[in-house]
């Protein structure tokens, strides 16, 4: 495909003489983005606040012992069930296992309820929840070239095409190692590339010689003081020259494979040549390309070309699933390529779904969590409580850090008081209409006036339950 002939984005277009932008790679902020890690001492003790982590000391500690278990490879086969009431940490808890057990290692979050989607069976569905938490981690030797991004400009052709002005005819990007500077006129499909990275002055990037394909690595150390530290991984300067053959760590997770070979592309990066695996024109994935896809991973794994990352498959709210997917779990769990599996629920004994008798009006069977016992045994069983006050605003002042907002100490307190009566999860997603509305008001600090105005738009779950209650005898639903 011909590069673009429009002016590129501002935030691909930057000269070396400008200050790099703000990175805006991370501006869509994630609610967990500020949990990095468990946050226990070299011990395994729980920091009282650590790697974004606030209190829930007990869970947390739970978690450090049945990482060592993970580690120690001993523990496969049995999932975790972390239960406590909602917003009280599960799926954080989850994600910090995962990073725990490396930067990139994948982690896949779903809910019970998305295995009745109505389209996929659900069988179907949780069989990618599966190969989305299982990573390979690829190795090759490649040709590359390798910097600091210090410019990037399409420059445009000599020879304008007739009609629509002028097309790119190569891209100069400037990359620096500690021994100097180069200039390199890449072809302008790199250039999609780049895009596609967003890449911008001061990232570290490879370019694969042969295929042209771009890594960005990270940003670069001289940058480490301008921006806050933890919304980025910062690398060194590369040392030697910018051309070089460097091992290239490549991590796909087992559905990445699937897609790509179910609908294969035919190009010449990793991704197509890894869609390639399998022969054969299909638009879906099945059963049998899993399992030819399954064969060619084995073989790269005996070839020492790959190695098997399990990551961690985090399903909230598991007293959804029934019967069908319980049995399927316990399958599942006892595979070699199975990643680690986190369950999570806010139910005490309830019904497990799929064992009523309609009909012969059979209730069905009660269980802990709507989990069949032969499962349930299987688990590590870890509690998490609700949280106090002070844990509250702890959470909600490292969420306003990261967002970058400004809160009152009384709106801070009224938010911590919300957090206590509802959730923690409710008081932090006041937080961002809160500062809408101080922003409509011409303010750029959150005041407690904007929490009265959002409790007065908005019900959390336990008000909107009582306000039904409350109607429900005067037959006004
Ligand atoms: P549910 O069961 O309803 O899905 P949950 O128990 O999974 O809820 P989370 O989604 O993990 O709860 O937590 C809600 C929000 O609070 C998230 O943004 C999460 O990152 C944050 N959070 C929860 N617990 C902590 C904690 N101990 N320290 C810091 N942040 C936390």
């Amino acid at each position: 495909t011909a590069g673009p002939s429009t002016t590129p984005a501002p935030a691909t277009t930057t000269s070396s003489t400008n200050p790099a932008p703000v990175p805006n790679k991370d501006s869509r902020i994630h609610t967990h983005s500020h949990i990095k890690g468990l946050g226990l001492s070299p011990e395994g003790h729980a920091l009282p606040t650590g790697q974004g982590f606030v209190g829930q000391a007990q869970a947390r500690e739970a978690l450090g012992l049945h990482l060592g278990l993970l580690r120690s490879g001993k523990y496969s086969g049995r999932p975790l069930l972390l239960v406590g009431p909602p917003g009280t940490g599960k799926t954080a808890l989850s994600l910090a296992l995962s990073q725990e057990l490396g930067a990139r290692v994948p982690f896949c979050p779903m809910v019970g309820s998305e295995v009745f989607s109505g389209e996929v069976k659900k069988t179907e569905v949780l069989s990618g929840g599966f190969r989305r938490a299982i990573g390979l981690r690829i190795k090759e030797t490649k040709e590359v070239y390798e910097g600091e991004v210090t410019e990037l400009t399409p420059a445009e052709a000599e020879n304008p095409l007739s009609g629509y002005g002028k097309t790119i005819s190569h891209v100069i990007v400037g990359l620096k190692t500690a021994k100097g500077t180069k200039q390199l006129r890449l072809d302008p499909t790199i250039y999609e590339s780049l895009q596609k990275e967003r890449v911008v002055v001061g990232d570290v990037i490879y370019i694969e010689a042969n295929t042209g394909a771009v890594k960005r690595v990270g940003r670069s150390d001289a940058y480490a003081t301008e921006y806050d530290l933890e919304a980025e991984e910062y690398v060194p300067l590369p040392k030697g020259d910018v051309h070089k053959r460097k091992e290239i760590v490549q991590d796909v997770t087992l559905h990445d494979l699937d897609m790509a070979n179910a609908r294969p592309q035919g190009g010449q990066d990793i991704m197509s040549v890894m869609g390639q695996l399998v022969r054969g024109g299909r638009t879906e994935i099945t059963d049998k390309l899993r399992r030819e896809i399954n064969k060619v991973v084995d073989r790269y794994i005996e070839q020492g070309v790959a190695e098997l990352v399990p990551g961690v498959l985090f399903i909230d709210e598991v007293h959804m699933l029934d019967m069908e997917c319980f049995t399927f779990l316990n399958r599942a769990l006892e595979s070699p390529m199975s990643p680690y599996v986190v369950l999570a629920s806010n139910r005490g004994n309830c019904v497990i779904r799929g064992t009523e008798t309609e009909g012969l009006g059979q209730a069905g069977i009660v269980s802990p969590h709507g989990i069949p016992m032969d499962l349930l045994d299987r688990c590590m069983i870890v509690r998490t409580y609700p949280y106090k006050r002070d844990e509250v605003k702890h959470v909600l002042e490292t969420r306003c850090r990261v967002e970058g907002l400004d809160v009152s100490p009384e709106a801070l307190d009224k938010l911590a008081e919300e957090g206590v009566n509802s959730s923690l999860r409710y008081a932090l997603q006041l937080l961002t209409p809160a500062s809408i509305i101080a922003k409509m008001s011409g303010r750029n600090q959150i005041d407690v006036q904007d929490i009265g105005e959002m409790n007065s738009l908005f019900l959390d779950a336990k008000r909107s339950a009582g306000v039904l209650l409350e109607q429900e005898g005067k037959g006004a639903w």
